[in-house]
């Protein structure tokens, strides 16, 4: 199936992550959380396959969406570090005993006490995310506590843009004219 076939290119993480941040706003505010960029989100470029780094970010969102109570604020971050962009949903919901961490990217795996607010959970969301990391040599983190939120960052391979390429190209295409 064509559909299913990764196709890699290399792609800006930040113009990803506002352009699913954006969609997912209209869900999240839907269900009264505010939904934010950490910004600045630093301009990272991923050697990835688009749809599927899509799908890794909405899931990461769908969860926050959905294991956060009301009046509850997600957000969500970009940085570069040491060769690596990391990318991260973090919010202010129910979190995740540290005693459930080496089985939350399990297929299937979902915490007893998580009372999801949408009734469509299987608990493939987070083995799907860990899997999309995987193939692009990457990782996930998880951080959370109980009560007080969870924050789960996607570490993958980066380079990062000339923020200012665009204007010094266009600049010197202008003296050549
Ligand atoms: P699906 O994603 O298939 O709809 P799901 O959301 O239950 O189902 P996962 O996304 O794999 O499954 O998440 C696994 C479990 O991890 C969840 O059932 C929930 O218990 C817990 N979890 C995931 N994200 C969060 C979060 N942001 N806050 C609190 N708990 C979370
Ligand atoms: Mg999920």
């Amino acid at each position: 199936d064509a559909a299913d076939k990764p196709s890699f290119a290399d792609l800006r993480l930040d113009d990803l992550a506002r352009g699913v941040t954006e969609h997912m706003r209209i869900v999240a505010n839907a269900d009264q959380l505010e939904l934010d960029l950490v910004e600045p989100l630093a301009p990272c470029i991923v050697h990835g396959d688009h749809d599927r780094l899509r799908r890794l970010l909405f899931n990461l969102i769908d969860n926050s969406v959905k294991y956060t109570p009301a009046e509850g604020r997600i957000r969500v971050g970009l940085d570069f570090r040491h060769g690596q962009a990391r990318l991260y949903v973090e919010d202010t919901g129910i979190g995740i005993a540290s005693e459930h961490f080496p089985n939350i990217f399990d297929r299937f795996y979902r915490v007893d006490s998580a009372r999801p607010r949408h009734s469509s959970a299987t608990g493939l969301g987070l083995a799907i995310c860990q899997s999309i990391a995987v193939a692009h040599e990457g990782d996930l983190e998880i951080e959370s506590q109980p009560g007080r939120g969870t924050r789960i960052t996607m570490v993958v391979p980066a380079t990062l843009a000339e923020s200012d390429r665009r204007v010094t190209t266009t600049a010197s295409t202008g003296l050549n004219v």
